[in-house]
């Protein structure tokens, strides 16, 4: 860098061992600010060739909350004041990384403190505000970075100011974002700002403080207890964050994500719990089946046994010579056969009836309480057929030689 010119340092205040390297920054940013051309015709106004834009200061601040308050008073002041926050600070902070860098190219300077040295009065000749950095501060280009200032005249308090509304936050929230956006990309190194006083709500200064993320609290905390100001107070100070929105995003994102994949692998499960159910039914369906099947084949054994065991011989006693008592104890003893016997009858195939098909269709028949020649005009046979076919038919059930009508029989077996 040339030599520094002899001339008061009057756009910026800074501790003595910095005032060297912020004079030549102050000789340079006047000279850029000199050339202005202004040209309404062309809507451009241009310092040093670079265009610049102007912009009323309150619609940047006081006017912007206003508006995002009425546009989102169904959520709340604190709502419209955090999105109000986060918007001008980013905005600011980007502006503020812009520019350094535009400048360092500019002036060719490489070292932490000539990179920022340029950033202060540039801020004074675009009318942010004027800066006073305290000799407490630090700036070096690691962890122990440390800068208070204060930005007397900030454009944004000054439009509270103006419309006599005072506030319970401070609200140089461009300010913050753009000096900690120009220090940022002075020094590489991650930096955050908490305007700790703000004459907007009522203090002597607009007062900040600018440190690395994780040391930001600490500072915070000392100045205040320092100072004098009230736990509750500072306590509530805000740090304004670089594109939070973006982290939030982020982190719903990853939530949403997070939540897709615990809901794919409960379905996974249920799935698989499902087709277990499934497999488990079919299997118990086999099994009842099976049991069905066994249970008619055991009452079909029993009463084929009966048939072929028990019945021959308690007809051929049928036959035989007897007398009263024994006639009557026989009676009883067909009774209580048939009584055992005909529930299991029922519903049962016709294997122990030994009914052929056409005695099967015309013992159907007989039940529904066709007449006999109706039967016979339907199967197309002649009637002698059919009283064959019925003799055969009661001959088979045991009706033989009795009174017993057979389309009730039959209807007693259903
Ligand atoms: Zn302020």
């Amino acid at each position: 860098m040339n030599q520094p010119p002899k001339t008061n340092l009057n756009t910026v205040s800074v501790p003595d061992d910095l005032r060297h390297v912020f004079l030549t920054a102050q000789e340079y940013v006047k000279n850029y600010f000199s050339f202005v051309q202004s040209d309404p015709e062309k809507g451009l106004i241009k310092f040093s060739g670079e265009r610049y834009i102007l912009v009323r200061a309150s619609s940047m601040s006081k006017e912007f909350f206003d508006m995002m308050a009425l546009m989102y008073k169904d959520r709340g002041k604190e709502e419209a004041r955090n999105l109000s926050f986060n918007f001008l600070f980013d905005i600011a902070h980007s502006i503020g990384k812009a520019d350094a860098k535009s400048f360092f190219s500019k002036m060719a300077v490489t070292d932490p403190i000539e990179k920022l040295s340029a950033g202060p009065i540039h801020f004074a000749y675009t009318g942010w505000a004027s800066v006073k950095i305290h000799p407490l501060s630090s700036p070096t280009p690691d962890e122990n970075y440390y800068l208070i200032y204060d930005h007397p005249y900030s454009f944004e308090a000054q439009a509270w100011l103006e419309k006599e509304e005072k506030t319970d936050f401070p609200v140089c929230v461009m300010n913050a974002g753009y000096s900690s956006g120009w220090c940022e990309e002075s020094f590489g190194i991650s930096l955050v700002t908490a305007e700790i006083e703000c004459r907007a709500k009522g203090d002597r200064h607009c007062r900040f403080i600018m440190a690395p993320p994780s040391k930001i609290k600490d500072h915070i905390t000392k100045y205040s207890k320092k100072a004098y100001i009230k736990y509750e107070h500072y306590k509530k100070i805000d740090v304004p964050e670089f594109f939070k929105r973006k982290r939030l995003e982020d982190e719903l994102r990853s939530h949403k994500d997070h939540l897709e994949e615990l809901v794919q692998k409960r379905t996974d499960k249920l799935t698989k719990t499902n087709q277990q159910l499934e497999e488990a039914n079919i299997a118990l369906k086999v099994v009842l089946k099976q049991t069905e099947q066994k249970e008619k084949a055991d009452k079909e054994n029993f009463l084929v046994n009966i048939k072929h065991s028990v019945m021959p011989y308690l007809n051929e006693l049928t036959q035989t010579n007897l007398n009263k008592e024994q006639q009557s104890l026989l009676d009883q003893l067909e009774k209580n056969i048939h009584h055992i016997t005909s529930p299991l009858i029922s519903k049962l195939s016709s294997k122990y009836l030994n009914l052929t098909p056409m005695e099967i269709k015309v013992a159907t028949l007989v039940k529904d309480g066709v007449a006999n020649k109706e039967i016979a005009n339907t199967l197309n046979v002649s009637l002698n057929t059919i009283t064959s076919h019925r003799y055969k038919i009661r001959t088979k059930l045991g009706l033989k030689n009795k009174d017993t009508n057979l389309r009730s029989y039959l209807l007693s077996l259903e």
